[in-house]
């Protein structure tokens, strides 16, 4: 079950799409952990893909607020 499918912001439809990750898989890491690109394997976050076996992240973009949202929920890691 999708649970976001409208904007928090508008509360209009998103537009379901996905994010591939391109060589490594996406994190999300918080500023204060934040060691830049080259050390994120070492910076504890929240991982949005896995290199092996989830490749890409559902994302809903609202062409209205310009935001795109994750929901993590439903999106196995
Ligand atoms: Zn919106």
């Amino acid at each position: 079950m999708k649970s976001i499918s409208r904007c928090p912001y508008c509360g209009k439809e998103m537009h379901l799409g996905f994010i591939h990750q391109d060589r490594r898989a996406l994190k999300w890491i918080p500023e204060e952990k934040d060691k830049g690109p080259f050390l994120q394997m070492f910076s504890k976050g929240i991982k949005l893909t896995d290199s092996l076996t989830t490749s890409s992240v559902e994302a809903f973009y609202c062409k209205d607020c310009e935001k795109i949202v994750i929901d993590l929920e439903g999106n196995t890691r």
